[in-house]
């Protein structure tokens, strides 16, 4: 049984991954564009002479730099199962505990998000009433969502809507929306709610209200001894970056019955049912009985062109925004002011070029060394251009500290990751889009997808949508038999 995987991100690695486990007389082949495995993830770990002070013996330290995603949500199972199969369990590391706040930029300051947020929805009554991102008249609003009732199904509708519609539109934009619509570095007034956040709408149906849905499933999780957020962290990271899951992946499939390419680029994916001819930039033809598409939808919807026009133009039909991250690494006598959270967030009606700034090294300490400081400045978001310049997105990183956080000195490290068309936008029209590619996907039943274009942009989901790809390839395959 030959297999061909295109795509050597996250989604293709697992797809090869739970290949080569599931279905072990497999002759796999995956093939990457690129000069490195990974995708996405990609870590860079900077040695550095960290001496401070008059001492005159330089000391090393390593600041562990994430140029795309720096962490996985827990609660889904799938990275932290495919993280024990690997054996890197014991090097999974959580979000700081002490120091858990999160700020959002509010005219140029930063004010702490209110505690009580359980599934990104406020449910402490007294923090709201506290808290000075948003007004009394939209505090009164928020109120409404214990008395609003559900509105009836009828269709998709856009997170902005939804959110607006139950709490208010000064909560949607100065609260949820950083949170949310950053998560995509999306448009919420475009994203579709089926597609993003769906449990919001089960919680207005099941409970008529979003807090009190949230308050309710919080208690029973609580209950039962799992704490929304997780009995650990909701968040981890390996100890020296993400990296180490692509790693220990290269590391397993580097078994003489599976063919791994870098720097190979699929030109063209043709044939029908059972047998499949890859063309590669190269001119060389490979032929495989299955072939899953771990490459961004627009790319297959590239490579699927001449096989089944319309499936090509629904994956093509997906649009992507571009972003980029800037790591900054400073001593911490040069900030002006306490880390003292995980970092903030920017609204939309702030009109910042950032989307956010991470602040690294007090979310996950190990980042960085003794003395220093690891922030991360992301930029670009939907309807926002990114420069496409180095030098000026270094710029714009350092006058968003300098704004913010008054930081004037100049970096120890800095390093810049430019994401050209990287998160998927799932905006209203998603679901149906993605009918559209399952309807047409059951006329090639030795044909799979992966990655993060359809039904979850995150680490865990992408890692699962590789397991799925291969049982469908895999029921295929024995049917055909
Ligand atoms: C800046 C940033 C921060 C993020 N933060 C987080 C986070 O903290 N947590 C989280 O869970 N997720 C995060 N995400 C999302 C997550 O990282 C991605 O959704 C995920 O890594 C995508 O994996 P993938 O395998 O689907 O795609 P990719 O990683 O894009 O892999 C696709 C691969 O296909 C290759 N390819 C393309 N064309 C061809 C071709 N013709 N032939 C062969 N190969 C080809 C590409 O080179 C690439 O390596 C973040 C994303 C970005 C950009």
């Amino acid at each position: 049984m030959k297999i061909i995987v295109i795509g050597g991100g996250i989604a293709g690695l697992s797809s090869a991954y739970y290949a080569t486990k599931n279905i072990p007389d497999a002759h796999i082949t995956l093939i990457e564009s690129s000069d490195r495995w990974g995708g996405k993830i990609t870590t860079d770990r900077v040695l550095c002479n960290t001496r401070t002070g008059a001492s005159p013996v330089p000391t090393y330290g390593t600041f562990i730099i994430e140029g795309g995603p720096d962490t996985f949500l827990a609660t889904k199972p799938w990275a932290v199962d495919l993280c024990m199969e690997l054996g890197l369990t014991g090097r999974l590391h959580g979000t700081n505990p002490h120091k858990k706040n999160t700020y959002v930029l509010n005219r140029n300051r930063l004010l702490s998000l209110p505690d009580g947020l359980a599934m990104m929805i406020p449910t402490n009554i007294e923090a709201i009433l506290r808290t000075r991102l948003v007004s009394w008249f939209s505090k009164a609003r928020m109120g409404l969502d214990f008395l609003l009732p559900a509105k009836s199904p009828n269709g998709d509708e856009s997170l902005g809507t939804f959110v607006s519609r139950r709490l208010g539109r000064e909560a949607y934009e100065n609260l949820i929306e950083p949170l949310m619509s950053g998560i995509y570095a999306g448009d919420g007034d475009a994203l579709s709610l089926a597609s993003t956040f769906p449990y919001l709408r089960d919680l207005e149906l099941k409970y008529g209200s979003l807090a009190r849905g949230a308050l309710t499933l919080h208690r029973q999780m609580s209950s039962n001894g799992q704490k929304m957020q997780g009995s650990r962290s909701a968040f981890l990271t390996p100890t020296t970056g993400l990296a180490e899951i692509v790693e220990a992946l290269v590391a397993y499939l580097q078994d003489p019955g599976i063919d791994l390419r870098l720097n190979t680029s699929a030109k063209l994916v043709m044939g029908h049912l059972s047998s499949f001819h890859v063309e590669l930039e190269t001119g060389e033809v490979l032929e495989a009985g299955s072939v899953i598409l771990a490459t961004p939808a627009f790319v297959s919807g590239r490579l699927l062109a001449s096989l089944d026009p319309g499936l090509a133009s629904a994956l093509q039909s997906i649009p992507y925004t571009s972003t980029a991250t800037v790591s900054l690494a400073y001593r911490h006598d040069d900030i002006p002011r306490e880390l003292d959270g995980y970092g903030y967030v920017i609204p939309r009606r702030e009109g910042r070029r950032a989307l956010a700034c991470t602040w690294t090294s007090t979310k996950f300490p190990h980042r960085a060394p003794e003395g220093h400081a690891l922030i991360r400045v992301f930029v670009g978001r939907a309807g926002q251009e990114i420069p496409w310049d180095e030098g000026d997105l270094l710029e714009l990183a350092k006058e968003e500290l300098n704004l913010t956080l008054g930081i004037t000195a100049e970096p120890l490290v800095q390093r810049v990751f430019m994401w050209d068309r990287a998160m998927p936008q799932y905006n209203i029209g998603h679901p149906e889009i993605l009918r559209r590619i399952d309807a047409a996907l059951e006329e090639h039943p030795g044909l799979a997808l992966a990655g993060n274009g359809y039904r979850g942009i995150g680490i865990p989901d992408c890692i699962h949508s590789g397991e799925l790809a291969v049982s469908k390839v895999l029921a295929t395959e024995t049917q055909r038999v």
